[in-house]
């Protein structure tokens, strides 16, 4: 499974609707400093509610809606080779955001998002995301920490949390 498209509305410097095709294999995405290249993976990140954990490039989720349109909202669709879409839309109030998600097009909560992505091997603190730094962070490591993504990767740090959770209780 794979992304095809992400369709981008009024997301950080995209006030137009943007749609991007990504291809099976190795898509590159180049352009000048500052076009918009790494507001493309913070639109995926976005989605897939990676944003909060380690990589959020925003103070807040109101920053990442567009400040020159003067819509309240931002809007990102990605659809995946198997033709499942996940969206999700951030409204600015006049308190605060309300944040919508939607799997193949119905209202769901975050956590269901989170579920259907984690059953396909994606995690909010896994390494389906590699972004700039981690790589020189993974080489300072020392070869235990090391060895801890490679067991995560590998989906053995799963089995060997429940097996420590086991023998605590
Ligand atoms: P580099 O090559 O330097 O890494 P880049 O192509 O990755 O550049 P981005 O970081 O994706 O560039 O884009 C930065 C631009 O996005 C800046 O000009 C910034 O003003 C603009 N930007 C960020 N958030 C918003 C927003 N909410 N509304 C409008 N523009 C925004
Ligand atoms: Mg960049």
């Amino acid at each position: 499974m794979h992304i095809v498209q992400v369709d981008i509305d009024n997301f950080k410097s995209f006030s137009r609707k943007t749609k991007i095709p990504f291809y099976e294999g190795f898509t590159v995405i180049s352009g000048p400093n500052g076009s918009g290249k790494s507001n493309i993976i913070d639109s995926i990140l976005f989605v897939l509610s990676l944003s909060t954990s380690r990589t959020l490039r925003a103070e807040k989720l109101t920053d990442f809606i567009n400040t020159m349109s003067g819509k309240n909202t931002a809007e990102v669709t990605l659809t995946f080779s198997d033709e499942t879409k996940i969206r999700r839309r951030i409204k600015r109030t006049a308190n605060g955001y309300y944040s919508y998600y939607y799997l193949n097009e119905k209202t769901c909560s975050q956590t269901e998002i989170l579920e259907y992505l984690a059953k396909r091997g994606i995690k909010p603190h896994g390494y389906n995301v590699v972004m700039q730094g981690d790589i020189s962070r993974i080489m300072d490591m020392s070869d235990l920490e090391r060895r801890r993504i490679i067991d995560e990767i590998a989906g053995v740090a799963e089995f060997d949390d429940k097996k420590e959770q086991a023998l605590v209780e």
